[in-house]
């Protein structure tokens, strides 16, 4: 039996809270204990250059573009 090559997704429930909610139940409570643990904020690692630019900066990529261009003989 063929599969149907097209077969649409269902709609996503829409679990958008109404604005300005002021009452929100334990389980939404709970629920949000649970994305905060889930979702701790962690501090990004990253290259920074010599220059004080992140790595790499415009000279440096300028100068690796230099390094890998055939060099005229
Ligand atoms: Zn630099």
């Amino acid at each position: 039996m063929p599969h149907p090559p097209d077969s649409p997704d269902p709609p996503p429930a829409d679990r958008t809270p109404p604005v300005g909610t002021a009452f929100v139940s334990a389980q939404d409570v709970e629920d949000a204990d649970d994305v905060l643990f889930a979702h701790p904020p962690r501090p990004v690692t990253r290259w920074m250059c010599g220059c004080g630019e992140p790595y790499p900066c415009p000279e440096v990529s300028f100068a690796h573009l230099v390094k890998h261009a055939r060099v005229a003989p």
